[in-house]
């Protein structure tokens, strides 16, 4: 039978980009989503680091749903901003904005640092929650700068005002397989998926 994961989030990109993951690795897993059970408490975000937020929300996810759980925990940190919005990525212009609003005050905070100051990561904790109770946290992490204004419309979040290390166009502007071969979730997922092979 196919091994099943549940996947602690309800972000369907996330999703989405996980399971072209693990499918591009040649990996036979049935990853379910947190909409396949009833719903539960999910708990607040409240450590201040991916790793902490992500185990937080993969332990959850296991005992609620019974089936062994991975949560990512992910978002960007601006160096001009001493590692802001970091783990409060998801939520920076308030707790009910949405991604353009997000994105809008990032590039206004940024407004008129230059080039050379515009430094910043994508950074992703992945934790795994085995059937036995095991953890594993695996990490990736994705360098690059802040765009001056937003570009592209593929991908979400920060996509359209980031743009990676070695290239010139934003990760909105990219295809999402070649997003995903340097992106910090690839990686984290890459890792986990290889650990996957072992046990
Ligand atoms: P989380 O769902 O609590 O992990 O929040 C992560 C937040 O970081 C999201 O709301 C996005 O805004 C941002 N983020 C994480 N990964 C990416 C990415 O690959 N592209 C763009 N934004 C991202």
């Amino acid at each position: 039978m196919t091994r099943q994961i549940v996947v602690a989030t309800n972000n369907r990109k996330k999703l989405v980009e996980l399971r072209r993951v693990a499918e591009a690795a040649g990996m036979d897993v049935d990853f379910l989503s947190l909409s396949d059970f009833p719903p539960y408490p999910e708990p607040e975000e409240t450590e201040r680091t991916f790793e902490g937020n992500a185990v937080l929300k993969a332990q959850a996810a296991a005992r609620h749903t019974g089936v062994e759980a991975i949560a990512d925990d992910s978002g960007i940190t601006v160096e001009e901003l001493n590692g802001m919005p970091g783990v409060r990525s998801a939520r920076w212009a308030g707790p009910a904005c949405d991604d353009e609003a997000n994105n809008q005050l990032l590039l206004a905070q940024l407004d008129g640092v230059p080039e050379d100051r515009r430094a910043a990561t994508f950074v992703c904790a992945l934790a795994h929650v085995g059937q036995d109770g095991s953890l594993r946290v695996f990490r990736g992490e994705m360098p690059g700068r802040m765009a001056g204004e937003a570009r592209g419309d593929s991908g979400f979040g920060y996509d359209p005002i980031f743009v990676p290390d070695q290239h010139d166009v934003t990760t909105a502007e990219m295809s999402a397989e070649d997003k995903d071969a340097i992106s910090h979730r690839g990686q984290a997922v890459r890792a986990f998926i290889e650990s996957l092979k072992e046990n």
